[in-house]
This record gives structure tokens, sequence and C-alpha cells, in this order.
């Protein structure tokens, strides 16, 4: 997968075609990624400690890496990447204005 989390990801299919937002979590054996306020889905809350009451939620749900197309932090556009080693890591590259695209680390 050349998406990580922490990653600014646009929408290119689907019902929220045209949404930007943060890669919050990566199912990269499932080619999956979950995206910030896209894809929302209600679902329905086992009563927990946290929540006893239960009840319905919306949370965000996984949506296939195909669907979802890279924004560049250097040009901002959404761009397909490069890869290319550099002291033997790999490093991605913004196929739109050529420079390096950083992993977000945290
Ligand atoms: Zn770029």
């Amino acid at each position: 997968m050349t998406i990580r989390r922490g990653d600014t990801v646009k929408v290119i299919s689907g019902k929220d075609k045209g949404k930007q937002g943060k890669v919050l979590r990566c199912v990269p054996e499932k080619q999956r990624v979950v995206v910030e306020k896209v894809n929302f889905m209600k679902k329905a809350m086992r009563p927990t400690q946290q929540n006893p009451q239960g009840g319905i939620s919306t949370i965000e749900a996984p949506i296939h890496v195909s669907n979802v197309m890279l924004v560049c932090p250097s040009c901002g556009e959404a761009t397909r990447v490069a890869r290319r080693r550099d002291d033997g890591k790999l490093v991605r590259v913004c196929k739109k204005c050529g420079k390096d695209i950083p992993a977000v680390q945290d």
C-alpha cells in the first residue's frame, strides 16, 4: 500500500466522492483505509462500561484504497505515487510535482 496513517487522501468514487480527509487507520491485508469523516456508517453498539446505554453510533467504515488518491503535501494535488529507493529506504514521490512525500510520523 502506498497510503499510510496520517496521510491526507481524496475520495475519488462512491458516496463521499470529492471529500478529503486524514487516514486514521490502515488495513493492509484488506487493502483498506479508514478516512476521517468519510464513509460514516451507523453501527449498533452494545452497552459497555464506557457507554452503558449502548445504542446507535456512527463510525467511519474502511474504504478500499482504490477509491482514494493520496494528496501531495507539496503541491496539494491528488496524485498517483511513484517510489524510489533512497539509502535502502522506499521513498514515495508525487507524480505531479516530483517532490518526495514524507510519511507522517506520530
Ligand atoms: Zn506534488
